[in-house]
């Protein structure tokens, strides 16, 4: 059974993966608050190598180290 799993608002985009995260946040950041449109951001962290995706992704860097990745059609904040 998968463990995790969850998609983008039109199901372009798909994943899902398999472990248990590496951690589990609710960050407050004001670029979090920004990415997501609300308070926080509740958040999960894979490695990437330990989640599966399927459809096209579309990413924007909202600070040099760190991406941001979306659905490249509907544009919900997937990652
Ligand atoms: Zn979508
Ligand atoms: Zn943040």
């Amino acid at each position: 059974m998968t463990k995790y799993q969850g998609g983008c608002l039109c199901g372009a985009v798909r994943y899902r993966a398999e472990v248990a995260p590496i951690n589990e946040r609710v960050c407050h950041c004001r670029i979090c608050q920004k990415a997501i449109g609300a308070a926080f951001n509740a958040r999960l962290l894979f490695r990437i190598d330990d989640v599966t995706v399927e459809g096209e992704v579309a990413t924007v860097n909202s600070s040099p180290d760190l991406k941001r990745g979306f659905c490249a059609a509907c544009g919900a904040t997937l990652f």
